[in-house]
């Protein structure tokens, strides 16, 4: 049995970015970009005004001065750029409009006194006041979001303003699922003596969404060699990855490790120090991958969580490639039973300032009820056997739920 930091490393060296499509940048939040993002404008793209007042030279103002003379008409946003500014003139403007040159400062319109075609400030400007000045943001060519990126909608603000539309992102991992097991009837269905409704297929469809795959269900497929072997022998083309649910444990009714094996597949891992989810595996043939994941539902999501989010992550070209982890201090102190990497779920909070990680009390892998509310798994190193209140945990956030 591999130890966690082998089976990803071996992960690693097995998933790599795929082909890239380009796209409207309106449909491109939650995917990730295939090439930099460089802006071919400044930010502000001219000088211009922060509020609606008056574009001023600062002399003007000076003590013991008299009122200042206002230039005929305004300048609102999209003018274009106004004759430059005289002595003893002031020019009413608005925001986001472009300034004449000279200003050096922007007078609020609320800071002045306006009588007879001139204005007199309430308190002297100062240089610089409410004036945003060309390329003080963003300078031309600048580099505003790097390939690898999985872009958030302020992303997209930025890649909008540099005009890249349509964007080139890398294409999203396909993905099938496909849950084992003579137990499991439909979600819709009412479960008979001896049956339960499959939880793994729905939670994987959503989980691989949440984090940027196309994901579609397969049939259930039933604890019989004809059926697993009809699994790994379609071939549908467009599938990168095939995640199955249950069937990689060492039950007799567990046919999924050899019969991949026997439809072609090279094992790159089964059985892996991890608590829970031990059996899960990982295979390949050609450029298709496949994750079988032990049948509890945590240790499905679990697994899905610290395995299948790093190769969903390379096969999609985002950098830094796996979730993310923070450090908390622990809430109580937890026990660990055997040597291997334990995930513990648990709920962050933020207490006094600082990030506090609340083990659940959860009864095992099959417990979903206690699983349901966790927002984190506390991450256990290998071979630790107690960890007291108020030790530092490296904490995995649950992306779907933070
Ligand atoms: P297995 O990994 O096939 O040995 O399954 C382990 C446990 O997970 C068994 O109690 C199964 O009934 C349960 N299980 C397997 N598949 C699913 C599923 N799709 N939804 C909910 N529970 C499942
Ligand atoms: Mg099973």
């Amino acid at each position: 049995m591999i130890k966690v930091s082998e089976a990803l490393e071996i992960l690693r060296g097995a998933c790599a970015a795929g082909s890239t499509e380009m796209i409207a940048l309106r449909e491109s939040a939650g995917r990730v970009l295939a090439r930099d993002v460089q802006s071919d404008v400044a930010w502000p793209p001219f000088d211009t005004s922060a509020m609606d007042g008056y574009a001023v030279i600062l002399s003007d103002f000076a003590a013991g001065k008299g009122p200042v003379a206002e230039r005929p008409g305004l300048v609102g946003a999209g003018a274009a750029p106004p004759a430059p500014l005289k002595k003893g003139e002031a020019v009413r403007i608005m925001t986001g409009a472009p300034v004449p040159g000279g200003t050096e400062a922007i007078v609020p319109v609320e800071k002045v006194l306006r009588e007879e075609g001139a204005i007199t400030a309430l308190a002297s400007p100062e240089r610089g006041d409410h004036l945003r000045l060309r390329g003080e943001s963003i300078q031309e060519g600048a580099v505003l979001l790097s390939r690898g990126r999985r872009l958030v909608p302020s992303d997209i603000a930025l890649a909008a303003l540099a005009g890249a539309d349509p964007v080139h992102v890398y294409r999203r991992p396909r993905i099938a699922i496909a849950v084992t097991g003579n137990e499991l009837v439909a979600t819709t269905a009412k479960p008979g003596p001896g049956q339960l409704r499959d939880s793994n297929g729905p939670m994987l469809e959503a989980l691989c969404r949440a984090h940027g795959a196309e994901a579609t269900a397969r049939l259930p497929v039933a604890d019989e060699d004809d059926a697993v072997r009809r699994l790994f022998a379609r071939e549908a083309a467009d599938e990168d990855i095939l995640v199955t649910s249950g069937g990689v444990s060492a039950g007799d009714l567990d046919l999924l490790p050899a019969e991949a094996q026997r439809s072609g597949f090279e094992i790159l891992f089964h059985g892996v120090a991890i608590r829970p989810g031990k059996p899960v595996a990982f295979g390949r043939r050609g450029d298709k991958l496949w994750f079988g994941l032990p049948g509890n539902p945590v240790s499905t999501s679990v697994c899905f969580h610290v395995f299948v989010r790093l190769a969903l992550d390379l096969l999609s070209g985002a950098e830094p490639a796996g979730p993310v982890f923070v450090s908390a201090l622990l809430a109580r102190p937890i026990t660990i039973k055997g040597k291997r990497e334990t995930y513990t779920d648990a709920v962050l909070s933020v207490a006094d300032g600082t990030l506090r990680a609340k083990p659940m009390r959860s009864r095992g892998s099959h417990d979903l009820g206690a699983y349901a509310s966790a927002n984190a798994l506390i991450r256990v190193p290998h071979g630790t056997e107690t960890l007291a209140e108020g030790a530092v945990v490296d904490c995995l956030v649950l992306g779907d739920r933070l």
